[in-house]
């Protein structure tokens, strides 16, 4: 296997990863990480490092001061609220909080970007490494690109990874196109009147507007012609009033997770999800109102790339897997990839690790380096390397 980064520079960026992952921290608060990640880079020395992008989001630029293409690969700093159950060393030192999604090996892989960087310099355009705040909650990408200071690192094209249980360590997953769902999360809250239990009839319960709802929005996808792909609605969350057997309730809150493949499906889903409660709010004589929290986009891969993609994993002597159908989480990568050309890849992370998400989930580190070869690869047709 071909491999690019020096093994003394893989044992660090390993170390690292196991520093990250006994150092955790949750959307929003990466300040340690920021801070430690910054201090990798910062002896990789790059053209320049631009803190504070969207929270604690912050970015290495090398810039070899050419013409030509500037290339961003992202990585995520963020954890997630879980308790680790895992008892080796590098186990997470923060109660209730843990890098259950991986995106501590995200950060090693990129930090071994800099690693690399700092011996082989782009010789036309740049290579940006940005490590982004706040991906589990599906608000960090937009918040660095919303970011006055993202203008100075705008890039032409940009590109990512995630690692994936259930596939072999260190193949390559990939399709063009979508390649990552759309998801929102839907929150209806009901508001009718209370009244004693034995005088239903003085008040107006939202029961049958809550039973209504789950009901009619549950059956919105099987209207296939409505959609030209793939969606899926999950009832996730709902409430009737209180435990009190005194009292017929007044308010209800149903809440649901709406996905799909593409984004025009999801604003048709919505729409036909808006149109049912409106209408039932009128005949049932209900208030309601209608929030959307966790807005992710698709991530869609764009065809321009695949190419790159592709002779990435030859060069990196990676096993290629096709997939047909795209995946049914998602990703705020799909933010920067709806204004600029790019990917989302999948890095197997082996077939018998637990999911993503579960409290025993660990990123194997033999497979950061299969990551490190693959963005070397893709950035390498870019900017060429000195
Ligand atoms: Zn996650
Ligand atoms: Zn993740």
């Amino acid at each position: 296997m071909l491999s690019v980064i020096e093994k003394s520079h893989l044992q660090e960026v390993i170390k690292l990863r196991k520093i990250l992952h006994a150092h955790p921290e949750l959307s929003g608060n990466e300040e340690q990480t920021s801070r430690r990640i910054k201090a990798f880079l910062t002896d990789n020395k790059p053209d320049s490092i631009i803190e504070g992008l969207g929270g604690y989001g912050l970015a290495a630029v090398y810039d070899s001061g050419q013409a030509g293409p500037s290339v961003l690969l992202r990585a995520d700093l963020d954890a997630l609220p879980i308790e680790e159950v895992n008892g080796f060393a590098h186990r997470s030192q923060h109660q209730g909080v843990s890098h259950k999604c991986g995106h501590d090996g995200h950060m090693a892989i990129l930090a071994g970007m800099s690693s690399l960087l700092k011996k082989h310099r782009p010789s036309a355009g740049r290579v940006i490494l940005l490590f982004q705040p706040e991906e589990e909650t599906g608000q960090g990408a937009a918040k660095v690109i919303a970011d006055p200071k993202f203008k100075k690192i705008k890039p032409d094209y940009a590109f990512a990874l995630h690692n994936l249980p259930g596939y072999e360590k260190k193949a390559i997953i990939f399709k063009e196109g979508s390649f990552a769902s759309a998801s929102t999360g839907m929150i209806i809250r009901m508001q009718g009147r209370s009244s004693h239990a034995a005088h239903p009839e003085q008040g107006n319960s939202p029961v049958n507007m809550m039973t209504q709802t789950m009901g009619g929005l549950m059956s919105l996808p099987k209207n296939r012609s409505d959609f030209e792909s793939f969606v899926l609605l999950t009832i996730i969350h709902a409430r009737l009033g209180e435990v009190a057997f005194g009292t017929t309730p007044g308010k209800a809150v149903v809440m649901a997770t709406l996905r799909t493949y593409l984004d025009d499906d999801m604003l048709v889903l919505k729409e036909k999800s808006e149109r049912l409660v409106r209408k039932l709010e009128k005949e049932l004589d209900i208030q309601c109102t209608i929030n959307y929290v966790e807005e992710f986009p698709a991530t869609i891969n764009h065809s321009g790339v695949t190419e790159w993609v592709e002779e990435a994993i030859r060069k990196s002597k990676a096993k290629k897997l096709m997939i047909n159908e795209a995946f049914r989480w998602s990703e705020d990568f799909g933010h920067f990839l709806s204004a600029t050309p790019g990917a989302l890849f999948g890095i197997g992370s082996g077939t018998d690790q637990p999911s993503l998400h579960n409290h025993d989930y660990d990123f194997p580190d033999e497979i950061i380096e299969t990551g490190i070869n693959m963005f070397y690869h893709i950035t390498d047709q870019l900017v060429k390397y000195k």
